[in-house]
């Protein structure tokens, strides 16, 4: 199981690198996310790293793996990657013989270029947050905001993997047609409604083939890690085209994600029941296993925070807009959004984003996006300069980070995605 804990999750484990040991680091030795990199402002081939404290470990170079490709790395089967990560982890850990020659492998992340963690051939988003799915729908239908499929189904649409990017990224401002719900005719023009939406992104490690679903019960053998996940969003958009098959272009004009894969064997400690209220339907049986129900959620604390172009020209940092948490706000687990993906024989392989739908909090103050916080751009929200927000302006700039915390185990982060909305082209 890739969800069991062991001498990699000791929280007295520490490692010879300083920055790893600091109280609030997101990349402790317990973490070991992978991500890719090369050195700032080369050509180089990207190359596979491991992220420990402020460092990045080039990890062929450890002669732990042969290769450079993280899709082929994402593919080894569980105990592989187990192993992998339990090399990594004796070889970082205090008192290890390999503290001299690794040391020669580390550079700071801040002197690297960190790209797309991996190549993604097809990405689909879910939208398995419910109170999102609640407060949107009553913007759009007060008298039945959750569509009669939704406690059944995990609803999700394909997405575009070709305008992917990852965190840092500047990003222009789409234009498109919109139609004000009291004009005649559509026109074209840059989003006056651009959102964020605050997602996780699963990325699946081992594929299928075509025609053989994925039982729920393998289904976590298939998930490799998480990332953080902004599905900027054109709501005007959004709300002439969606109908009637789902969104297209208010979506897929970017999508950021954020540097380091967080696998799921480091998030073992950090898993939290599946649980349905009583009246809600329970899953369907494939989409129901008793591990699942035990510990097929997981348990991470979501932020976003927002700098304006004004308060980064003032020296003012980033105001945090919400937190929450990812438990709360998800109706489906990754195990069963992997289940429901493949029950028709859809092929998935190595390297393929699902994004989790927007986790908004059950409190409208946690919601996960400023469609939800500004009822629809009807209530501004405002900034601690004084400035006041409905949707995104340019030179914005939009930041989500996660986090893991429970008795017993140490803090890992997932670290951060940011990226800055610019101008439309003329
Ligand atoms: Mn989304």
């Amino acid at each position: 199981m890739t969800n069991a804990r062991d001498l990699t999750h000791d929280p007295k484990l520490r490692s010879w690198v300083p920055s790893a040991n600091q109280a609030d680091c997101d990349f402790p030795i317990q973490n070991l996310p992978f991500g890719r990199f090369r050195p700032h402002g080369s050509a180089d081939a990207l190359r596979i790293g491991v992220a420990i404290g402020d460092q990045v470990l080039e990890l062929k170079a450890t002669g732990l793996v042969d290769t450079d490709d993280m899709n082929a790395l994402m593919a080894r089967t569980p105990a592989e990657r187990q192993a992998l990560r339990a090399a990594i982890s004796a070889g970082l850990a205090e008192g290890s013989a390999e503290q001299a020659a690794w040391s020669a492998l580390l550079r700071p992340q801040s002197g690297v270029e960190l790209a797309v963690p991996c190549r993604i051939g097809d990405y689909t988003d879910f939208y398995t947050g419910i109170h999102h799915a609640t407060a949107v729908g009553l913007l759009f239908r007060p008298d039945q905001p959750l569509m009669p499929n939704y406690k059944w189904v995990p609803i999700g649409y394909h997405g575009r993997a070709s305008s992917i990017g990852v965190s840092g990224q500047h990003f222009r401002r789409p234009q498109g047609q919109t139609k004000a719900p009291d004009a005649s005719a559509p026109t074209v023009g840059p989003s006056k409604r651009l959102d964020y939406e605050l997602e996780l992104g699963f990325l699946i490690g081992r594929g299928n083939a075509l025609g053989e679903p994925i039982s729920i019960e393998e289904a976590e053998q298939h998930l490799f890690g998480v990332t953080l996940l902004s599905d900027w969003s054109a709501r005007d958009i959004q709300a002439w085209e969606y109908q009637p098959l789902g969104p297209f272009l208010s979506k897929s004009f970017a999508t950021t994600l954020s540097p380091w894969i967080v696998t799921m064997e480091a998030l073992a400690p950090f898993r939290a029941k599946f649980t349905r209220g009583a009246g809600e339907p329970q899953p369907l049986p494939y989409l129901d296993s008793a591990a699942n129900r035990e510990s097929g959620a997981l348990d991470i604390t979501l932020e976003v925070w927002l700098q304006t172009s004004a308060m980064r020209e003032a020296g003012q940092p980033a105001v945090r807009l919400t937190r929450g948490n990812s438990t709360q706000a998800a109706y489906w687990t990754a195990a069963q959004l992997v289940a429901h993906h493949t029950v028709n024989g859809c092929n998935l392989q190595p390297g393929d984003l699902f994004g989790s739908g927007t986790l908004s909090g059950a409190k409208p103050e946690e919601a996960g996006s400023l469609l939800e916080l500004t009822k629809g751009g009807k209530e501004p929200i405002e900034l601690p300069g004084g400035e006041r927000r409905t949707f995104l302006e340019d030179g914005d700039t939009l930041t989500l980070r996660g986090y893991c915390e429970r008795d017993g185990a140490v803090r890992i982060g997932l670290g951060e995605v940011s990226a800055t909305v610019d101008p439309s082209p003329r």
